[in-house]
């Protein structure tokens, strides 16, 4: 079941573009099933879940002598009291969404001598709730984006309004889209920011029309999440 969405999603999705499956309030099991069906890049976004399988799965990969060749994607609300749940095992982080967690990343970064790769987390949906900055913070980080030793800028992460209305959604990824495009322009020593992360089950086929070079995929792939998160 999970082999067979895997198989078909990655059949449309460009190679170039990376599937992160979202295997958040889903057991370990399925992750298994999904990294049997060849996939490798997985999202969470509660810490301590995030931590709690980032442990089984290295585990149970040494347990079979395969190479630890996972990679593991922070999607969710992250408080400054829970870095060290996740920035140790975190390729990178998608869900940078206030200039207090960027700071705290960046002592956490400097304390443990290590460079974290994060997205920012561009506020585009209609709800009031999404969290994620102005296009106007971003521009303020990014001009600063010197300051930030420990942190390497590697793109923006977005997520479109919560609708039917194929219209909103277009017009949510246009806008990131080209915010996107206008800080790559704007900073080309930026070598790293690259990626945008948009598109989940219910739009990940138009986030393609949009430059998506990250998708995640929950729902489509494992199934309804027992609890909404
Ligand atoms: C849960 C979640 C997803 C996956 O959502 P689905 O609709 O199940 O594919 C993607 N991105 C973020 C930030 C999420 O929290």
């Amino acid at each position: 079941m999970i082999k067979e969405k895997i198989t078909e999603i990655r059949s449309e999705l460009p190679p170039e573009v990376k599937l992160v499956a979202v295997s958040k309030f889903h057991p370990v099991e399925a992750i298994q099933e999904a990294y049997a069906a060849g996939q490798r890049a997985f999202g969470e976004n509660r810490p301590q879940e995030f931590c709690r399988k980032v442990a089984e799965i290295d585990a149970w990969l040494r347990g079979r002598d395969s190479e630890i060749d996972v990679e593991w994607h922070f999607i969710g609300h992250l408080q400054t009291n829970k870095l060290k749940m996740v920035l140790p095992y975190a390729d990178l982080v998608q869900s940078v969404d206030s200039q207090h967690l960027l700071d705290a990343i960046q002592d956490w970064g400097k304390a443990n001598g290590k460079v974290i790769r994060v997205l920012l987390e561009l506020h585009i949906g209609a709800e009031e709730t999404k969290s994620g900055f102005k296009e106007e913070e971003v521009l303020d980080i990014l001009f600063r984006a010197d300051k930030y030793k420990n942190i390497r800028f590697c793109g923006l992460m977005g997520m479109a309004s919560h609708t039917d209305n194929e219209d909103d959604i277009r017009a949510d990824f246009a806008r990131i889209a080209d915010f996107k495009a206008y800080l790559t322009d704007l900073f080309p020593e930026l070598a790293d920011f690259k990626e945008l992360s948009i598109g989940m089950s219910g739009d990940w086929k138009i986030a393609l029309d949009y430059g998506a070079t990250i998708v995640r995929i929950g729902t489509a792939i494992f199934g309804e999440r027992l609890q909404t998160p």
